[in-house]
């Protein structure tokens, strides 16, 4: 049993319309240990259309309400969470395996976003424009989009909910939530909380249970009028296929293949802290991971030198051991997508300098790998690993890493290290992504727009922006005057 100061958080049940729904029947495992931290509800197709009637019958009422009432039933769930952090941490790391100084980190930033929208409900204006005629007016109002459908996935069980959930509700949408079946646990303990922060019934309904019936229903009710979905770009092209039947809006943010770039000029020291953190944060499960790294030939032997010694040195463990900086992988289908492309990329020429092999440990714990001489043929050039492997390529000139950066589909993250003020622009200006690190391997924050270009995904999370998604623009015409 899980140490919790509040045990109800647990195990608290998928609701729809407030009413608890469905028997606790499918485990959800501990990849550290392979125990049963709780058990979900397995609810599918029938559910899932209880569940978006409900979120209809609560929208007039709630987007109704003033912007100052959302705003404080918001605040009060932030409070919440960031009381409950501690129990919400340990239930995240049971259930994910990230270390749980991470998974403390994780709650804080999902409640950023609670926070954040709290304030932003307060300040969704519209416009009264130049008119055409001398006798009337324009307006333009910004009104809730509608019931939204959220998908979440298991790589950051709390944040993924809350940067959804959070700029929905405040702009006076209800929402259906389906949460990955890997990682249920935190997302039900949150919207617990949301409902006693008072949030109406009906408001958010949130299902386990069986994602292609449920995304099924998810994608094509014509109640739904906007899907917010985190998670792999080919789940990701399904849902935007299936949501084209009823015209809904997509909102996706999808997988990345971040390019790290090392420049002759950069502070190599300063590189090396921030490819650790890019690469190896959540055992590089995350979808603005650095996956390949360009380091200029004539810094290479060095980077790799200094790069290589700390990556070696990571302690891998349960993500509540102390100290812990590298847990488990979700499973074992991750660990076979990394074993295969360490494979591939040995087997083209690369050279693994540490790590490589399953830990001594077991399970699906994986040694932080390092590997140099990767080539463009290679896999993990052309696909996101979503693993501890970093991959080293060298470079000579501006205009060939920046052409080998952009060669790729997808354009979430990247990232380069340089103290040229000319060259950062550069770079930055013609790097194909939707987010640019200089000189920082850590980007992520409320308040700023996240999110890809290309096949990663067309929206962008936190800031204004991020609650814009939820409105749309009515124009009205007022003449006669
Ligand atoms: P990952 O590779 O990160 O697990 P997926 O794209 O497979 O990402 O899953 C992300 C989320 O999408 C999860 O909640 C998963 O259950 C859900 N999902 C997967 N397939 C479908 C589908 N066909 N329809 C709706 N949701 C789906």
């Amino acid at each position: 049993m899980l140490q919790l100061r509040d045990t109800t958080l647990l195990g608290a049940p998928s609701l729809i319309a407030g009413l608890p729904t469905g028997k606790p029947e499918i485990d959800v495992l501990n990849p550290s240990t392979g125990s049963v931290v709780g058990r979900v509800a397995n609810l599918g197709a029938e559910s899932a259309t209880s569940a978006v009637e409900a979120a209809s019958a609560a929208l007039q009422g709630w987007r109704a309400q003033t912007a100052r009432q959302r705003s404080d039933i918001l605040r009060r769930w932030y409070d919440l969470v960031l009381e409950a952090k501690a129990d919400l941490a340990t239930i995240l790391t049971s259930e994910q395996g990230k270390p749980y100084a991470e998974a403390l980190g994780e709650i804080e930033y999902a409640a950023s976003y609670i926070a954040f929208y709290a304030e932003e409900a307060k300040r969704i204006a519209g416009e009264l424009l130049p008119s055409h005629r001398a006798d009337s007016r324009i307006m333009v109002l910004r009104q809730p989009v509608g019931v939204v459908a959220a998908i979440t996935p298991w790589n950051f069980p709390a944040a993924m909910v809350t940067r959804k959930l959070a700029p929905a509700l405040a702009a006076g949408c209800t929402v259906v939530l389906k949460p990955a079946l890997e990682t249920p646990l935190t997302a039900l303990a949150l919207i617990e909380l949301a409902r006693r922060a008072g949030l109406p019934d009906g408001t958010i309904n949130i299902l386990t249970g069986k994602a292609r019936a449920i995304g099924g229903v998810l994608t094509s009710h014509p109640a739904v009028r906007l899907i917010s979905f985190t998670g792999s770009t080919e789940v990701g092209k399904i849902l935007m296929q299936q949501a084209s039947t009823t015209v809904k809006k997509v909102a996706l943010e999808l997988g990345g293949n971040a390019p790290f770039i090392v420049f002759a000029d950069a502070d190599l020291d300063a590189a090396v802290d921030g490819a650790i953190m890019s690469k190896y944060r959540n055992m590089g499960q995350t979808c603005v991971c650095t996956n390949r790294i360009y380091v200029h030939s004539s810094v290479h032997d060095s980077f790799v030198e200094k790069f290589a010694k700390r990556v070696s040195t990571l302690r891998v463990d349960d993500g509540f051991s102390s100290d812990v900086e590298q847990g488990p992988l979700i499973n074992e289908a991750a660990v076979t997508k990394v074993q295969s492309h360490i494979a591939d990329a040995v087997a083209l020429g690369a050279k693994v300098v540490t790590g490589g092999q399953r830990h001594t440990r077991g399970g699906t714990f994986f040694e932080p790998t390092v590997m140099t001489g990767v080539t463009p043929d290679m896999a993990v050039a052309k696909e996101e690993t979503f693993g501890p492997v970093a991959s080293v390529f060298r470079f000579d000139t501006d205009d060939e890493v920046v052409a080998a950066a952009n060669n790729t589909e997808t354009g979430l993250a990247a990232y380069f290290y340089s103290r040229d003020v000319k060259r950062i622009f550069s770079v930055m200006e013609r790097l194909e992504f939707g987010m640019v690190g200089v000189n920082t391997g850590a980007i992520s924050t409320e308040l700023a727009p996240f999110g890809g270009v290309k096949e990663s995904g067309n929206s962008r999370e936190g800031s204004q922006h991020g609650i814009l998604e939820y409105t749309e623009l009515k124009y009205v015409c007022v003449g006669g005057l």
